[in-house]
């Protein structure tokens, strides 16, 4: 038999012509075309008009587990697995629509199953026609293509993913990201994009090696594998940096909670080999089309924000805002003057009194470094002490501190001791004892004087490291208090270990402990005896009220340091407070905390109708907001607050008195992730965009029209007061 399949009579009938006899050349080219089927490089099939097989090579029938005589009659499609295409070919129309359309068909790859197995093959196939351009059926060619198709996919994994996690890699991401706003944009949906970085990643690297890094970022990514689960997609950019793409979520309420439960879960202590480690994570928040239409705008916004969450300490998030562009040039300008500064003398010290809560007695005095920056003015802390320790300025700022400090507290009366503050950076970059001992005895203070006081960070990067500094320092005899416990990792652990004389409680349990709603008590009352065991002291960070004084004194901290006893003093201020009142101090302040409510003095739009005044706002919290600058207005005038930054709040006057009024807001008002507020909704530029402008991320400030140029205007329903000359008066 020519060709070794199975024709079927008819076909064979219809298509050769019966009575020729073959020459020797077709008796070669069958030879070889058997040759060519034995080998499996590839197979031939025919169809009838009805596309059932009319032939096919005995081996390919062999490989799907038939004889060849049992396939005649199937349907050419019926060996071939139903179409589930992966993505990358959802581009291709389906084997089976190509044959009913009778189109010719060339390496169109198709899914066999061969012995339990799924294999790949490539179809070619022409339709056959006779002379009345009739379709007599299809013949065609198949061949195993699974190998080739698997080391394409491969590779293309390797393009896309990320080995060592199994995450999308930064090309894919981008990718995705491309993909996703251009088409959202079309669609006016929003996607949210949160860029994430491994806080002391470095170090577990370092003192723990590589392969235990490897791990770490491993578990990272199961981590935030199920905290993020279907809502997004998940990228690992490279080294400790992590991308989540979080499709139709423009509320920052849930996003913050997202965020919130993504450090969290990244901050549970890890088990790696045997040996434990902590890190955390800061996260940067960015929304298209708010923050930023295309891909590399909501990148960049998302960065600076990411950025903005580092700076800010440990574990936070952060949202964009249009502010934080001009907080990047800031912190530039912050880096280059503050090495100047510590050579000519613009920091200062300034001293805040701890006293003992039993009898108001001053014990300590908290060394806080001020800045005065020759065109800027002061400069808090809180701004360049981030930006010192990313440059490694810390370590020449801290011993400047250190020496000052130690120098100044010699010339006070012999019970009172100093603390100063040491960032977890000096220790992991200096050799702190033996700065410590350097300057206490050049300074001539005796060791028990000096109190230190790091944060729980110190004990995340080298516990063991970090361990004997520790001990070396209690050797010279100084004093160790754990700073801002409570907002870092928080574990338990190191307080038993570690040679502490006293915890200080920050100041975010003390504030809000007058109020109903929260476990800040109990915290508290659990820290204190914790404390008390351990034989330590304990300092309530950040009374202000009254009540406040009242309820921490109640709980037993030992120590409180707050607005209600001092702010802190420049040193001249200091010694003449100690000559005239010793070391006595009397509580002095608010009788009661106010809840949440933090008073600024931000200009602000309130839209009224369409009228637009300009007011400044003097107070704000969750639930609403005092303004002052319009003349009577009724209660339960409907307004809307403009808070910038494309923030309008809903709000209903409920308190009005002259010019000022208090607002109460439709919907709260949530954390911003700084210690701010925001709104949980923001202007879309896609309506800013349908009434005219061109669609564009949200610009800083308020931009809302003035009021509307088209239509007859309605008389404004409040006289504005002049705010300049009111606030003269003030
Ligand atoms: P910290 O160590 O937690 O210092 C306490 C901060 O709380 C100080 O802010 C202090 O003025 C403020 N404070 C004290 N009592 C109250 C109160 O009743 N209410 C309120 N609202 N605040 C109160 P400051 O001076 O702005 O310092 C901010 C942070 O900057 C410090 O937080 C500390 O982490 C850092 N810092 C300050 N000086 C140094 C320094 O010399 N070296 C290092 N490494 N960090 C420093
Ligand atoms: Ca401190
Ligand atoms: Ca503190």
């Amino acid at each position: 038999m020519a060709l070794n399949g199975i024709f079927s009579r008819r076909n064979s009938d219809r298509s050769g012509g019966a009575t020729r006899s073959p020459s020797a050349a077709d008796v070669d080219r069958l030879a070889l075309l058997d040759q060519f089927e034995e080998s499996e490089l590839g197979w031939f099939w025919a169809t009838d008009a009805e596309g059932k097989l009319s032939y096919l090579s005995a081996s390919a029938a062999h490989r799907l587990g038939q004889k060849p005589e049992q396939m005649l009659g199937t349907p050419l499609t019926a060996l071939f697995l139903p179409d589930e295409l992966e993505d990358e070919d959802r581009a291709e129309r389906p084997f089976a629509f190509q044959l009913r359309a009778r189109s010719t068909i060339s390496d169109m790859p198709v899914r066999v199953s061969v012995a339990g197995t799924e294999r790949w093959w490539s179809i070619c196939a022409k339709p056959q026609l006779d002379r009345e351009n009739e379709f007599l059926g299809y013949r065609g060619s198949a061949k195993d293509i699974t190998a080739v198709r698997e080391s394409q996919r491969d590779a293309s994994r390797l393009a896309q993913y990320d080995s060592l996690t199994g995450l999308a890699n930064r090309h894919r991401m981008s990718k995705r990201l491309t993909a996703t706003l251009i088409a959202y944009k079309a669609a006016k949906r929003s996607c949210a994009l949160m860029m994430l970085d491994l806080d002391r990643f470095k170090q577990v690297n370092d003192t723990l090696g590589h392969p235990a890094g490897d791990e770490l970022l491993k578990q990272v990514a199961q981590r935030l594998e199920r905290i993020v689960g279907s809502k997004g997609e998940i990228g690992r950019l490279g080294g400790d940096e992590f991308q989540v793409m979080l499709p139709d979520i423009d509320d920052r309420g849930r996003l913050g909670e997202i965020a919130n439960s993504v450090i969290q879960m990244i901050s549970q202590p890890y088990s790696l080999d045997g040996s434990r480690a902590i890190i955390g994570t800061s996260v940067g928040i960015a929304i298209a089309p708010y923050d930023g239409i295309d891909t590399d705008e909501l990148v960049s916004s998302a960065d600076l924000a990411l950025y903005a969450a580092k700076g800010g300490g440990r574990g936070q998030y952060r949202f964009f805002s249009s502010e934080l562009k001009d907080g990047a040039r800031l912190r530039r300008q912050i880096e280059e003057d503050l090495r100047d500064a510590i050579q000519s003398d613009q920091l200062e010290l300034h001293y805040q009194p701890i006293v003992r809560t039993s009898d108001h007695k001053v014990t300590a005095l908290e060394a806080l470094v001020r800045w005065n920056h020759p065109e800027r003015g002061w400069i808090s802390p809180a701004e360049f002490i981030p930006v010192a320790e990313e440059t490694n300025l810390i370590n020449a700022l801290g011993e400047w501190v250190l020496r000052r400090a130690c120098r100044d507290a010699v010339e006070w009366p012999h019970s009172l001791r100093v603390a100063v503050n040491v960032s977890a950076i000096q220790f992991s970059g200096t050799d702190v004892p033996k700065v410590v001992r350097a300057v206490l005895d050049r300074s001539g203070l005796e060791p028990e004087r000096l109190e230190l006081e790091i944060t729980e960070s110190v004990f995340l990067g080298d516990p063991q490291g970090t361990g004997i500094m520790l001990k070396a320092l209690k050797k010279i005899g100084v004093r160790l208090a754990l700073d801002d416990f409570g907002t870092g990792y928080s574990s338990l652990g190191y307080l038993s270990s570690a040679p502490l004389d006293k915890i200080k409680i920050d100041r975010s349990f003390v504030a809000g402990l007058t109020e109903d709603e929260n476990n800040n008590a109990a915290i508290i009352t659990a820290i204190v005896s914790l404390a008390r065991a351990l034989k330590m002291e304990t300092v309530a960070e950040g009374v202000e009220a009254m009540d406040e004084l009242d309820l921490i004194t109640k709980l037993g901290a030992s120590h409180i340091q707050g607005y209600i006893f001092s702010k802190a003093l420049t040193h001249d201020a200091l010694l003449e407070r100690l000559l005239e009142g010793g070391l006595q101090f009397e509580p002095e302040g608010p009788a009661k905390h106010r809840a949440d409510r933090r008073s600024t003095f931000r200009r602000v739009g309130v839209i009224h109708e369409d009228h637009r005044y300009e007011v400044v706002m003097r107070n704000l919290s969750r639930t609403g907001a005092g303004i002052e600058g319009l003349l009577d207005v009724p209660l339960g005038t409907p307004l809307v607050l403009d808070l910038g930054g494309g923030q309008l709040a809903v709000a209903e006057v409920v308190r009005s008195e002259g010019y000022s009024q208090g607002l109460e807001f439709e919907q709260a008002l949530i954390n911003d992730g700084a210690d701010g507020l925001c709104t949980r909704h923001r202007i879309s530029p896609y309506a800013l965009a349908s009434a005219g402008m061109p669609l564009a991320a949200l610009p800083p400030g308020s931009y809302l029209p003035q009021s509307r140029d088209d239509g007859p205007k309605s008389r404004p329903a409040f006289l504005q007061v002049d705010l300049a000359q009111t606030n003269r008066a003030a």
